[in-house]
């Protein structure tokens, strides 16, 4: 009946195109054939292809792709405009920002200072995706690095450390009742 949801998920290899069971998406394995690590940016271009598949004919769907999905995650309650309020780069507008932002959050999953949070059930209907910054000080760093004609000095960093503690909020420590600006 129910036994079948646990069964684990195959992706493909992209060094070397071998079977990689996993048995929670997220969870980091190494290719058995080529030992490469299977990252979860990876497992999440693939499941994102694969939930398209059966649904690619419907008209109220966009197709989704992986920085599709973290800039909905990272700019979602205005958290997106609060950074760029806060960042407030001279030379960049806010699509520019938000490609950049997004393909920084991107890095920081693989590099570890992100947290991606997979759904249980990946291909269910509405799966739900959590971002979190685990790290707010090499994302800060990130940021930085972006915008180098910023002056970085004191309210800058704490509109960054503002933005990135609302994104938490928004995610797993909701919890704890933080009503700030939601
Ligand atoms: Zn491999």
């Amino acid at each position: 009946m129910a036994a079948k949801t646990k069964a684990p998920i195959d992706f493909a290899c992209p060094h070397c195109g071998a079977t990689v069971s996993v048995e929670h998406a997220g969870d980091m394995r190494n290719c058995p054939s080529c030992k490469q690590k299977l990252t979860r940016v990876t497992q999440l271009d693939q499941l994102l292809a694969r939930w398209w598949e059966p649904r690619r004919w419907r008209a109220d769907l966009v197709k989704p792709n992986v920085p599709y999905l973290i800039e909905r995650l990272w700019t979602a309650n205005g958290q997106g405009e609060r950074l760029y309020t806060g960042v407030a780069p001279k030379y960049t507008n806010y699509d520019i920002f938000r490609n950049m932002v997004t393909r920084l959050m991107i890095r920081g999953i693989d590099e570890g200072w992100a947290e991606l949070t997979f759904p249980s059930e990946p291909l269910a209907e509405d799966p739900q995706y959590v971002l979190t910054i685990v790290d707010s000080e090499r994302f800060a760093e990130g940021v930085e690095k972006l915008f180098p004609e910023v002056d970085w000095d004191e309210p800058v960093s704490v509109a960054v450390a503002e933005a990135v503690s609302a994104e938490s909020g928004a995610g797993k420590k909701q919890k704890k009742a933080k009503s700030k600006k939601r």
